[in-house]
């Protein structure tokens, strides 16, 4: 069962190391966790449902409470605090699950008739507020898209699979692999969110590098919305003017609902392994990272964490002793304090696979590069999905964990790394509260690459405080990224947390093409209120 107030399934915990917690309280002192509120106690409260399913409709759409519950947040902190503290604000009035074309129109229809907005949600996985309701006097009807998941269509010749928009991660690669193929997209939030909501939010996976980010996966398929049926064909590439498919990646729910995705799929790789290298210092790692990615090595996957984010991945792996006897054999090499660590992945047939491994391997030796093997390759890709269940262990702790994501060009690449990280180390000084901050380099280009930057604070006496702590922090350096040549978000989208940030990057007249097209589809404003545009 999914956790209704977390992340993942409620049968599984991933503990915190000894160690682990020893680091954390001496970088940021001892947590105090908060105590958090019950199902049972949340539910009780909702209010009744404005909503009057119309006799055919009523089978479709769930007006009780915990099903309002389960769809009220998604997983960014502001939700996280929300759910713990049962102070969520605002429910939808009911959840509507669709299983096909027919069904979601009926919606659209109903909704526009009687005036309810509606929400569409895929996984419910957002961070930045995407499938909130918010308050503007109408019922709320969110159209959870889970039941439409099936793999409906693959076109092996052309390398097209056509998916129901909610099928999630799992359902996605386990249908494609019984045939042969792959998607080859993985978000870490992999085991939850769905095709729909990566195109509607322009997601980006772990091996973008091969496969490419989420905008070139996706080839077409049908939209749903409050003008009639929107198809998308499948060209391979065209020079018609503008492209209406990029009008609806980053859509966000505002234009219609994605019922289909019709993605480009490439057949199994024969093999694929992770390897992991220690460089002495930040500025070796990064001119490293930017050779291979400008020298084209075939990678399928890079990541480069920087020195603190080295240091607590060691911390928090368990192991002291095989990580102290790692740490020995890496100062010998000159890897000693302030190492940095990377990951990256090779993923082909035999040839293409040691080639790209003999290519990477020598740029990173002559920028002094430290290889360790596949060994702790393998344990990130086994843990790759597992991670986010330690907000759960840091939270028990009396710890919270948000993280920030931008991407810049590589000339900006450390300035706007270093404003980051500063104004996340600082900005509680005021409370005389420390923050613990680390990032990692990752989605690399020729041109430049993504910033994610985490960082974990004590939670406050109270919720309220906690918020305010974590308001704070989001908003103050989210105001660096965008007047730093940042984006507002590489991966995790706009939704409602990222809104107020959007016209810097866009300009006036960028805003009022987005506007235009919004209303176009939508005159009525019925669709997702707030997300993506105020
Ligand atoms: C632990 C964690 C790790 C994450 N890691 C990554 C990562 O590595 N890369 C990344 O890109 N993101 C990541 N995210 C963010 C999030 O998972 C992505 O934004 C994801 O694409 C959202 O998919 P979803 O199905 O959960 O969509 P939801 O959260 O349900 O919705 C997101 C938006 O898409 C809209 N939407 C959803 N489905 C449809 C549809 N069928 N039609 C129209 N609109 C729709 C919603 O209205 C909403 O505006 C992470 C999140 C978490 C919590």
């Amino acid at each position: 069962m999914r956790r209704w107030n977390g992340w993942g399934d409620e049968g599984f915990n991933l503990a915190m190391p000894e160690q682990g917690q020893e680091f954390l309280a001496s970088r940021i002192g001892d947590g105090h966790p908060l105590s958090d509120a019950t199902l049972d106690s949340v539910c009780v409260n909702v209010p009744e449902s404005r909503l009057r399913p119309e006799p055919g409709l009523d089978a479709l759409i769930e007006t009780g409470p915990e099903e309002r519950v389960r769809h009220a947040r998604g997983q960014s902190l502001a939700d996280w605090l929300a759910m713990r503290s049962g102070e969520f604000g605002m429910f939808p009035d009911g959840v509507a699950y669709p299983t096909n074309n027919d069904e979601v129109r009926t919606l659209l229809r109903w909704a526009a008739e009687q005036n309810i907005h509606l929400i569409p949600y895929g996984g419910g996985t957002s961070v930045a507020g995407h499938i909130n309701p918010v308050d503007k006097g109408q019922p709320v009807l969110t159209v959870d898209m889970g039941r439409m998941n099936r793999l409906q269509d693959l076109d092996r010749e052309s390398q097209i699979a056509t998916f129901g928009a909610g099928t999630p991660g799992p359902l996605v690669e386990s249908q494609l692999r019984a045939h042969g193929y792959t998607l080859g997209h993985f978000p870490q939030s992999f085991e939850l969110s769905t095709i729909g909501g990566w195109v509607a939010s322009r997601s980006s996976g772990q091996q973008s590098l091969r496969y490419g980010r989420i905008e070139q996966l996706f080839a077409g398929g049908r939209v749903e919305t409050l003008q009639g049926t929107l198809t998308l064909p499948t060209i391979p590439a065209s020079s018609a003017g503008p492209d209406i498919r990029e009008m609806i990646l980053g859509s966000e729910g505002r234009l219609g609902l994605i019922t289909e995705v019709k993605v480009r799929v490439t057949p199994l790789p024969k093999h694929e392994s992770f390897h992991v290298v220690f460089f002495p210092d930040w500025e070796s790692a990064r001119t490293a990272s930017r050779q291979l990615v400008q020298n084209r090595t075939q990678l399928s996957m890079l990541r480069l964490s920087n020195a603190v984010e080295t240091e607590t991945q060691l911390a928090l792996a368990g192991h002291p002793r095989l990580i102290s006897m790692l740490e020995s054999f890496l100062s010998l090499r000159g890897a000693g304090d302030g190492k940095c660590m990377m990951t990256f992945g090779v993923t082909g047939t035999r040839n293409q696979t040691r080639s790209a491994l003999k290519e990477a391997r020598n740029i990173c030796k002559s920028n002094n590069g430290v290889y360790t093997g596949t060994r702790l390759g393998d344990k990130w890709a086994a843990k790759r999905f597992t991670m986010p269940y330690l907000r759960e262990a840091l939270w028990q702790m009396g710890y919270a964990v948000d993280t920030l994501e931008t991407a810049t060009d590589w000339d900006n690449v450390d300035h706007l790394l270093n404003l980051i990280e500063t104004n996340l180390q600082e900005s509680l000084a005021d409370r005389q509260e420390h923050t613990h901050v680390f990032t990692h380099l990752s989605h690399f280009y020729s041109q430049g690459c993504s910033i994610y930057t985490t960082y974990v604070f004590r939670v406050g006496p109270s919720y309220e405080e906690t918020l305010a702590r974590w308001q704070k922090l989001k908003t103050s350096t989210s105001e660096l990224i965008v007047n730093n040549r940042g984006t507002i978000s590489h991966q995790h989208g706009v939704g409602k947390d990222h809104a107020p940030f959007l016209p810097v990057e866009k300009g006036e007249l960028g805003m009022l093409a987005i506007r235009s097209l919004c209303d176009t589809f939508d005159p009525d404003a019925i669709l997702n209120p707030e997300t993506l545009l105020k």
